[in-house]
């Protein structure tokens, strides 16, 4: 994988506001904050893409966001947020090191702004797919 600016935060060599660190995983302050409180959660595992992460690295991150949410919530005073977890440049990834945005929410126009245009599920598609998903899966 190539390196990225947030290995290069990962070893020390450019400076962040540093929120988190464990033996898996780091969180710092975003430096172009969607709202007050903007923060990303990174494994230290190198990964471009969250399906590439190893599922010690995706416990540990799991374990760790919502406490992270608990403390962004308590100190921004906003009691909403959505977390943003992008994989691609057409999806909207700019640096290719798996994170994830911890967005606080604190008005209808502030933080993440979602244009959502949902289509329709036909039924008998919808049971091949899940089908097809759970096979793949293995479950
Ligand atoms: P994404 O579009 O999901 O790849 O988001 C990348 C995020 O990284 C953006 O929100 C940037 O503001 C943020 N970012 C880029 N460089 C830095 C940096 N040096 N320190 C903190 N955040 C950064």
């Amino acid at each position: 994988m190539a390196d990225t600016i947030f290995s290069k935060i990962l070893r020390g060599d450019i400076p962040c506001h540093k929120v988190y660190e464990d033996d898996l995983v780091f969180a710092f302050l975003d430096i172009g904050p969607l709202s007050y409180g903007h923060t990303l959660v990174i494994p230290k595992e190198e990964a471009a893409t969250v399906d590439q992460l190893s599922d010690e690295t995706a416990a540990a991150i799991g374990r760790v966001l919502p406490r992270l949410c608990r403390a962004i919530k308590a100190v921004t005073g906003a009691d909403q947020f959505n977390i943003l977890q992008n994989n691609g440049l057409m999806a909207h990834q700019a640096v290719f090191h798996v994170h994830f945005h911890i967005i606080p929410k604190p008005g209808v126009s502030e933080g993440l702004v979602i244009e959502w245009a949902p289509g329709k599920l036909d039924p008998t598609e919808g049971a091949k797919l899940a089908a097809a998903l759970s096979a793949e899966i293995g479950a």
